[in-house]
C-alpha cells in the first residue's frame, strides 16, 4: 500500500506548482528521476528541472520525479508502506531505470535511505536483472563517481543536455547486461563494475582511462524554470540560466573547475526568455551572474515590466545589478566573503579588499534589512590572527550596516579538481574552537546572529568529496569501519581517485 501521508504530500506540492512538462502516460522506457533532498531544494534545481525537460521530450521516454519525503512522512514509509512517484503515483521498482541527480556529496547518505525505503537493494552487486537500472549523474559524481561507484549501476559524467537522451534512449529492448555494456563505451558513461580496480597508497583506484566529463556549449540556448512553485526557494520566480562555470576560479570552489570552460547565454537568447517570462518576477542563476557583460542593460531594459533577483552576486558586482536588486523589493543581501583578512582571501583566491567591501555594505545598507555574510574556517593558510580578526572585521560591519547581520560559518571542505584537492581537512577540535571563537567576537553585537555547520557534517562531507569505493560501501553499511585518517589528512599519494577523470581529458578522449 502506498503511504497515505506521502501521496497528500506529494499532493499539497503538486497544488502550488505550475508545471510546462508533465511525464507522458505511455511509454516505452519509464525513468524515475529523483533529487536526492526534499522538495524544496529539488524543485529549485534548473538543472534538475532540465534533466525532467529533454528526457521527456525524447520520444518513447515517460520521466517522472521523485523527492527525498518530507520527514512527515518517513515514519510510514519506515513501516513498509510504499514510497511513490511524484506525478503518477507509481513505485519506483516499477521504472525502467532510476536516475539520481546530485547536487551534494551527503545526499550519498540520502541515496542509500531511499533505495532502502524502495525496497532495492543499495549495492549493485546486489541487484538483479529484475531491478530498476540505477544511474546517477550531477556535478558531485562528475567531479570524483568513486564513492558512488559501489551503488550506482551507471554514472553519467558532465552536463546532460547532449548524450542523456541517446544514453536513455538505447536502453529500449535490451537486456541490462547487454546495456550497461553497450553504454560503457560512450566516453562519458562509467560503469563501474565493469573496471577493474588496484590498491595505490591504501586508496582504490580505478584503472580506467576513456571516461570523460561532458560540457555543452549553450550560448544560445539558454535554460529556463519548467516547474515555478510556490515552495521553491525561489518563490514563485521565473529562474533563467545566464552561464555555467566562473572566471575568477577561486581555489576552493568546485564548481568553478568542474564546469569548464565558463560559459555566458548570450543576451539575445535571454531576451527571448523575458519576453516570454510567466511571472513576473526573474531570477538569474549561474555561479558567475555577476560577470555577465550584458546584464545590466538587460534588467536596465526590463526594469518595471520585470522584477530580478540573482542567485548570487559577488561584492564587486555593476551598480546596475544591486539597483535590480533594490527594485526587487528583496530583503536580504548575501555575500560570499570567505575569511575575515585580506591575506587569507588572497590566498585562497579571492582577492576582496576590505575597503571594498566595507564601502559596498555601506552603500547599499539603507535599501535593505537584512545582510547575510558567508565564511569558512579551516582554509588552508588560515593562521590564528585569521581568526582573530572576526572581533574588528564584525565590529567594521556593525558600523556600516544599520539591520541584522548574519554571519553563516562552514568548515572548509578540500574538494577534487581544484587546487586544494590535496589539502587536509582540519580537525574537528579545532574547528569547534575557531567556530567558539567568532561566535564569542560577535556576541558583543545585539544585531549580529552567527548560525554554523556542524563540524561533524562537514567531515562525512569531506570523506564523501575525496572518497574511494570504500566510503560508498561504508555510507551503504556495507562495510563497519573505514580509516577516516586516509582520506581527511593531506593526500600525498601519487594517484587520487578522480584522477583518471583528468587523464582522459589531456588524451582529448
Ligand atoms: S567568485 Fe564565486 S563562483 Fe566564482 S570561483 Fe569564486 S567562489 Fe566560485
Amino acid at each position: 500500500m502506498i503511504s497515505r501521508r506521502l501521496l497528500a504530500l506529494w499532493r499539497r506540492y503538486r497544488e502550488g506548482e505550475r508545471a510546462s512538462i508533465h511525464p507522458p502516460e505511455a511509454w516505452n522506457i519509464s525513468v524515475l528521476l529523483v533529487f536526492p533532498n526534499v522538495y524544496s531544494v529539488g524543485v529549485s534545481n534548473l538543472g534538475f528541472q532540465t534533466v525532467f525537460k529533454i528526457l521527456n521530450k525524447t520520444p518513447g521516454v515517460s520521466c517522472d520525479l521523485l523527492y527525498l519525503p518530507d520527514e512527515e512522512a518517513i515514519p510510514s514509509l519506515e513501516e513498509g508502506q510504499e514510497l511513490c512517484s511524484f506525478y503518477l503515483e507509481r513505485t519506483p521498482r516499477e521504472f525502467d531505470i532510476i536516475l539520481f541527480s546530485i547536487s551534494f556529496e551527503n545526499d550519498l547518505i540520502n541515496i542509500v535511505k531511499i533505495l532502502k525505503l524502495a525496497g532495492i537493494p543499495p549495492l549493485s552487486s546486489d541487484r538483479d536483472e529484475n531491478s530498476p537500472l540505477i544511474m546517477g549523474g550531477g556535478i558531485v559524481p562528475s567531479s570524483n563517481p568513486e564513492p558512488f561507484a559501489p551503488i550506482f549501476d551507471a554514472i553519467y559524467l558532465g552536463e546532460a543536455e547532449e548524450m542523456l537522451p541517446k544514453v536513455i534512449a538505447d536502453f529500449e529492448g535490451v537486456s541490462k547486461k547487454a546495456y550497461l555494456e553497450k553504454i560503457s563505451k560512450i566516453p562519458c558513461i562509467y560503469v563501474p563494475h565493469l573496471v577493474e580496480t588496484e590498491n595505490i597508497g591504501g586508496f582504490i583506484i580505478p584503472k580506467v582511462q576513456k571516461v570523460r566529463n561532458r560540457w555543452r556549449d549553450f550560448k544560445k540556448l539558454s535554460n529556463a524554470s519548467y516547474i515555478i512553485s510556490n515552495y521553491s526557494l525561489f518563490k514563485n520566480a521565473f529562474i533563467v540560466e545566464v552561464s555555467r562555470g566562473c572566471p575568477r576560479k577561486c581555489k576552493f570552489c568546485l564548481s568553478s573547475h568542474v564546469y569548464s570552460p565558463v560559459r555566458f547565454v548570450e543576451s539575445k537568447a535571454l531576451e527571448a526568455l523575458l519576453n516570454e517570462a510567466p511571472t513576473e518576477k526573474v531570477g538569474f542563476l549561474g555561479t558567475s551572474v555577476s560577470d555577465h557583460r550584458g546584464l545590466p542593460e538587460l534588467v536596465k531594459k526590463y526594469s518595471g515590466r520585470l522584477t530580478f533577483s540573482f542567485s548570487s552576486l559577488r561584492i564587486d558586482a555593476p551598480d546596475e545589478l544591486f539597483q535590480a536588486l533594490i527594485n526587487s523589493g528583496a530583503k536580504t543581501l548575501t555575500f560570499g566573503i570567505e575569511a575575515a583578512t585580506e591575506r587569507l582571501r588572497k590566498a585562497i583566491g579571492k582577492p576582496l579588499d576590505d575597503e571594498l567591501i566595507f564601502q559596498r555594505i555601506k552603500e547599499l545598507s539603507p535599501h535593505f534589512p537584512n545582510l547575510k555574510l558567508y565564511f569558512m574556517v579551516g582554509l588552508p593558510g588560515e593562521k590564528e590572527e585569521d581568526i582573530d580578526a572576526f572581533s574588528s572585521f564584525i565590529k567594521r560591519v556593525g558600523e556600516c550596516f544599520e539591520g541584522r547581520i548574519s554571519l553563516s560559518i562552514s568548515p572548509f571542505v578540500p574538494k577534487p579538481m581544484t587546487p586544494f584537492e590535496r589539502v587536509p581537512f582540519e580537525d574537528l577540535s579545532s574547528l569547534k574552537s575557531k567556530i567558539r571563537a567568532i561566535r564569542k567576537a560577535a556576541s558583543g553585537i545585539k544585531r549580529v546572529s552567527v548560525n554554523y555547520e556542524l563540524p561533524k557534517w562537514s567531515q562525512v562531507q569531506a570523506l564523501i568529496s575525496r572518497g574511494d569505493r570504500r566510503v560508498g560501501l561504508y555510507f551503504a553499511s556495507a562495510i563497519k569501519s573505514i580509516d577516516k585518517g586516509v582520506y581527511l589528512e593531506a593526500l600525498e599519494v601519487e594517484t587520487l581517485p578522480w584522477d583518471f577523470l583528468r587523464k582522459a581529458e589531456s588524451l582529448n578522449l
